[in-house]
């Protein structure tokens, strides 16, 4: 692996202990993520994706292996994360513009210039007519877009996405996951998707990381290059390559199951 990744797993592992035993959750696991790059994470349900998060989050420590990063700012320190799961976990009591900026809040970052950003996102994602009204109010795809924004707000440098897209039903999730992952890609951001839908890897990645069964390991990286990359996701899904690499990833995916 070289320097040029911002962020390098190398033989990473990890095991939950439980008073039933232990679950080997990650094996060995190697992997880098360059600045600017999207990739998709796709393996077998249970196969230990979140776990993966998790422990590039800095939410739980590996057992066993390293993780190097170089800050693009050019220190050492690690990235910003910012981390969108698949419930979009806005509070129903807070209006949408108090939920967007309470990541700035809690962190005591309310500056002038994160809330000034805030407003350009709000008015970039459709939202400023509804920033007073209840998340029960918005359409689920607004719902995500209210989420996304207010991971944005702290200025994240990775941006870890856990299935963010799955709680939608499927016609939503074809607009909404291709709507979304246009807007930060907009924003230059470096993006580690978790997907179980190989489509939407397909469209949406630079290069997909296939993940065996638990405990999961690294099967194959398959870089994506669609002739259509300047037209939207949904397009893409009709460039002659799209099928190749579907069905590619499915002959490494369906022994996995
Ligand atoms: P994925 O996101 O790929 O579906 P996870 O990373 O959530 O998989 O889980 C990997 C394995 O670890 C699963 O078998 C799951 O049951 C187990 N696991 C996840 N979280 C815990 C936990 N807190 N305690 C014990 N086992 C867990
Ligand atoms: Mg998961």
């Amino acid at each position: 692996m070289t320097d040029s990744y911002m962020l390098s797993l190398r033989d990473i592992s990890y095991s939950y202990h439980t008073l039933f035993g232990e679950t080997k959750a990650l094996d060995s696991l190697s992997f880098g993520v360059k600045e600017g790059e999207f990739v998709a994470v796709v393996g077998p349900s249970g196969c230990g994706k979140s776990t993966l998060l998790s422990i590039i989050a800095g939410l739980i420590k590996p057992e066993g292996g390293t993780i190097t990063v170089n800050n693009p700012d050019g220190s050492c320190r690690y990235p910003r994360i910012g981390y969108m799961l698949q419930r979009d976990h806005l509070f129903e009591w807070r209006s949408v513009y108090q939920n967007v900026i309470l990541g700035l809040e809690i962190q005591d970052r309310m500056s002038e210039e994160r809330l000034e950003y805030v407003n350009q996102l709000l008015q970039d994602y459709g939202l400023e007519q509804f920033r007073d009204k209840c998340p029960g109010e918005l359409s689920g795809g607004m719902k995500q877009r209210a989420a996304l924004i207010r991971t944005l707000a702290l200025d994240p440098q990775l941006l870890l996405l856990d299935e963010p897209f799955s709680a939608l039903d499927y016609q939503t999730r074809l607009t909404v996951s291709a709507d979304i992952c246009h807007l930060i890609r907009q924003t230059g951001k470096t993006m580690l998707l978790i997907t179980h839908d190989l489509s939407e890897a397909i469209s949406l990645a630079d290069r997909i990381i296939v993940l065996s069964r638990r405990p999961a390991t690294v099967k194959c990286e398959i870089p994506i290059h669609l002739t259509l990359q300047d037209d939207s996701p949904l397009a893409s899904r009709n460039a002659p390559e799209f099928k190749t690499y579907f069905n590619q990833l499915w002959e490494e995916i369906k022994d996995e199951g």
